[in-house]
Order: structure tokens, then sequence, then C-alpha cells
């Protein structure tokens, strides 16, 4: 059988640089556990730019169409602040989201216990936190028509955007948030505001319907969004896997990022439909951006795109054991006290570079 493939897009800033450190990692697999991917590279955002004129070639597109996953670091920065809206590297990012339609946008809270006195909450509230929250990510309020600030005939303005979700909108990404759950404590909670939201009452019936009807063995509770946001902050652990519109998904995923401290430890996974192979098409990344305020300096943390890969282990290679490794090593090394500059607590202490923290997992 050929080897799963991967399209690594390293992008701009500390993209190419913390993704130098999951080059060496998915190199390690192929030497040292016998799971060789076929990796291409391309280009994408600035990067792309520079050469072709876009953010994002048509070439490099397709090429995302057919592997089974892409691997993302960073784009922007600015240098590409003057360009116009259509060829700014953002556009890449969307095009790739857009055409190959990630519709379920997954982002893990999880707490290494190293780490454990970066969280804004107490120690014992978050120690050993393990959760997931599955944004829809392709439509609702975001998208929704009509949208637009129309003036009114006394000089007044509205500004006007809808909230419109279908029933399939609601159902794919239902199946998702179900798919990742059997894999994981077979638990969901679904979160709207169904007591004053039309479209929160029809989202509630169809994750339901789809729980009854596809995913019985699966424990489903509903929960009030704004009711959601106080239970992640007051006791995060009771959740497992969480599933929610756009708007809510944003708001909570970002609450729930900093739970558990630096944003160089987040990662994130965007799936959408199952391919002909029965893998979700998905793209995996650094919730972080280009930092252009250290890129270049050899300080940037590799351990969000390092997690990124992780993601894309258990869930685009069918590889959780090797997943679980991975993630492991990043404990005991932390657990070591390793820690690149952002990790630097008030009591400081000598940071490592970007290659010192990937070289030091690799070894664990
Ligand atoms: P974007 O708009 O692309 O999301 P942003 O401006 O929101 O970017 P980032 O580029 O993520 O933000 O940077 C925000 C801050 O976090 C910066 O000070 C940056 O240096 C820091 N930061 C981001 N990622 C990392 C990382 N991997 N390691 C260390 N620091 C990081
Ligand atoms: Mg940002």
């Amino acid at each position: 059988m050929a080897n799963p493939s991967l399209l690594i897009l390293a992008g701009d800033g500390i993209g190419p640089e913390v993704m130098a450190e999951v080059k060496k990692i998915i190199s390690w697999y192929g030497d040292k556990r016998g799971l060789a991917f076929d990796v291409s590279e391309d280009l994408v955002g600035g990067a792309a730019y520079d050469v072709h004129g876009v953010p994002l070639a048509d070439a490099t597109m397709a090429k995302a169409q057919e592997v089974d996953a892409v691997l993302l670091g960073a784009v922007g920065g600015p240098k590409y602040d003057v360009l116009d809206f259509s060829v700014k590297p953002e556009r890449g990012l969307l095009r790739l989201r857009k055409e190959m339609d990630l519709y379920a946008n997954l982002r893990p809270a999880q707490c290494f216990d190293a780490l454990a006195d970066f969280s804004s909450l107490k120690k014992d509230v978050v120690a050993g936190l393990d959760i997931m929250i599955v944004r829809e990510l392709t439509s609702g309020v975001y998208f929704g028509t009509p949208r637009g600030i129309t003036t009114q005939p006394d000089g007044s303005r509205v500004g006007i955007n809808t909230q419109v979700y279908t029933t399939e909108e609601i159902r794919r990404v239902a199946r998702s948030a179900f798919e990742l759950a059997r894999r994981r404590n077979n638990k969901v909670c679904s979160m709207e505001k169904a007591n004053v939201m039309e479209s929160g009452i029809l989202w509630r019936e169809e994750v339901q319907w789809v729980h009854d009807n596809e995913y019985p063995d699966v424990e489903l509770s509903h929960m009030y969004a704004d009711n959601g946001a106080m239970q992640l902050v007051r006791r995060p652990k009771q959740f497992d896997v969480i599933v929610t519109d756009n708007l809510f998904g944003d708001v909570l995923s970002d609450c729930a990022a900093m739970l558990t401290g630096s944003l160089g430890m987040l990662p994130s996974a965007s799936l959408g439909a199952p391919m002909a192979n029965g893998r979700p098409k998905a793209m995996y990344e650094p919730v972080h951006g280009s930092a252009p305020d250290i890129a270049g300096q050899g300080k940037a943390n590799p351990i969000a795109c390092i997690l990124s890969f992780a993601m894309a282990l258990r869930y685009s290679f069918d590889q959780g054991d090797e997943a679980t490794r991975l993630e492991k090593a990043i404990e005991t090394v932390l657990a070591d006290g390793v820690r690149t500059a952002d990790l630097m607590g008030p009591e400081g202490g000598q940071p490592v570079s970007t290659t010192e923290m990937g070289d030091k997992i690799l070894a664990a």
C-alpha cells in the first residue's frame, strides 16, 4: 500500500521555523517506527505571493485536495500589510478552508501538568484537563445573508448580520463531533441558545436527531452557550467533546484555550467530509499566527505545530498510539523543565531555542 501523503505548507514568519522541527519528527517516524509518509512541500501566504503573485497557487490548491492531510505553519507579516485584500496572505488560508470545505474546526484544550501554573485558573481546576471543542466553521452568522450596514431615512444606521443554519450543515458537524467522541470518552455536550434563537432550536433538534438515529451509544447533553462559558471556567473537566456553532465556538474555544496557557502550545485541526478512503479531508495547524515580533530569532515554541502533527497522526492516519507517544515525549520534556521563552514563568531561567526544543522532544 502507498504511504500516507502529507502536504506541508510552512508559510511565513515562524511558520517555517516551527515546521522544521515537525519535519525532523516526521523523518524520525519513518526511520525508527517504520511509519513513512509521502511528504511534499509547497508555498502559502506571503511566501507564495512573493513567487506567484497570489497567496495560494492553483497547483497547490489541487495538491491539497489530493493528499491525506495538509499541515500548515502560519501566514502573514507586516511586509504584506500593504497588499490588496484579494491577495493578502490570509486569503490563501481561507481558500484552503473553503475549497476543501473544512466545516469542523477541532480545538483541544489540554493541560500539561508541568504547565498547570500557567493557567489563569487554580491548578486543581485545570490539572489533567483534556477537552475538545468542535466549532462549525463554514456557516452561521459570519456568512448568513442579509448582511450589511444600511442608512435609515432619519439618517441613523443599522448593522445587520443573519444567523442561518440548515439541517445538513448542523448534521454534518454533529457527526464529526460524535465520531470524535467515539475515539475519546463517548460524551458530547452541544451548546446553543435554543431559549432565544430559532437557529438554536434547530441546532438542538438536529444534533439530537443525529444522536438518536446514528450515534445512540454516545452520551449527549445540551447546554445554553452562556452557561457553557461559565461552566468552562468553573469546572472544565466536566466536559469531553463540546460541539457548537461558528460564533459561540469562536468565543468558547479561545476561552478554553486560555485555560491551558501559552499560544505556543495550541494545535488545531479542520476537518471536512469523508474522502473515498473513509478519512475526512483535513488540515492541521497551530492556533498561533506568524509572530513577526520573534520571527527569525530561533525563539518560537514549536510545540503547537508538533501537537498539530500529533492530531494528524490520530485523526487522519489512525495512529492514535503514535500520537500518544509524541504527546508523552512533550510531557516528559516539559516535566524536565525545558522551556522556550514563551513558557518562562516569572521565576525566569534559561530558555531553549526552537531547534533545541525539537531536539529534546525527539530525544524523549
Ligand atoms: P494572526 O493574526 O496571524 O493570528 P496574531 O497577531 O494574532 O497573528 P501571533 O502571530 O499568533 O498573533 O502572535 C501573538 C503573540 O504571541 C506574539 O507576541 C507572538 O510572538 C506570540 N507567539 C505566537 N506564537 C508563538 C510561538 N509558537 N512561540 C512563542 N511565541 C508565540
Ligand atoms: Mg490572531
